[in-house]
């Protein structure tokens, strides 16, 4: 958990990311909105409760358990997107509280996809409803990182694309340390191209504490703040 700090508010930390988000949508000419995720990891509840007092409408979920534990606590005007690894079992589990997880943005392998793909189908009947989802890509090609590595991407959009009850909104990336914007330049064009062939593809998720404000010049419009916005943590 986060140690107690008096010299790092959430209050504090949360205005200076949104001027540096702004200050980089100017620098870059941007026009549309970038948003803001709270990563949420190790976080206690309190604490979301004060970022999402300060403005933050947006929480980030890396793992499964923690979420099941805290989620319940989490006012309904927040969105919830999951981020974290994930395993095919803990699929199921997840979609325990499936209604107030409106993304998965880890997504990886198309066995994940399928079975989020069947688990959404088991949920629903209805027909109109569907898993948005992130195809997260492994940019830097590192053995130890989760994704599909970029010259596998179109195998998975079109292995997405024949699943009934999922739907492809866009790509998610973690570039390898200290490398970010070789990386973002490389994803901004994969963005730009995934655009041109998927019509609901409109989000590009990238950009963490150390480079968030990079990743708004390369087309990002949701950074994953973590450290910056909570302090570090322990
Ligand atoms: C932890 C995490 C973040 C936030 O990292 P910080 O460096 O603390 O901002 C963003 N995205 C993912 C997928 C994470 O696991």
């Amino acid at each position: 958990m986060i140690k107690d700090n008096i010299y790092m508010s959430v209050e504090d930390n949360y205005k200076r990311i949104v001027e540096n988000v702004q200050a980089a949508e100017l620098k870059a000419g941007r026009g549309d909105k970038v948003r803001i995720m709270a990563v949420t990891k190790m976080v206690d509840v309190e604490r979301i409760k004060t970022a999402i007092a300060c403005g933050i409408s947006l929480l980030g979920e890396n793992r499964v358990q923690e979420y099941l534990s805290k989620c319940g606590e989490y006012p309904k005007s927040c969105e919830i997107h999951f981020i974290g690894g994930l395993q095919s079992n803990k699929i199921k589990p997840l979609f325990r509280q499936h209604d107030r997880i409106s993304m998965i943005q880890s997504v990886g392998s198309e066995k994940l996809a399928r079975e989020i793909d069947a688990q959404t189908r088991l949920l629903h009947s209805d027909a109109n409803i569907v898993t948005d989802i992130l195809i997260q890509v492994n940019i830097g090609n590192e053995e130890t990182k989760g994704g599909v590595f970029p010259d596998e991407l179109y195998g998975l959009v079109e292995a997405v694309d024949r699943l009934d009850y999922v739907r492809l909104r866009g790509l998610m990336t973690i570039p390898p340390k200290g490398e970010s914007i070789k990386y973002f330049a490389k994803m901004q064009r994969l963005f730009e191209d995934l655009k041109s062939n998927v019509s609901t593809a409109d989000t590009l998720s990238m950009g963490m504490s150390e480079d968030y404000a990079v990743a708004v010049e390369y087309g990002s419009n949701i950074v994953r703040v973590g450290t910056a916005l909570f302090g570090q943590r322990f």
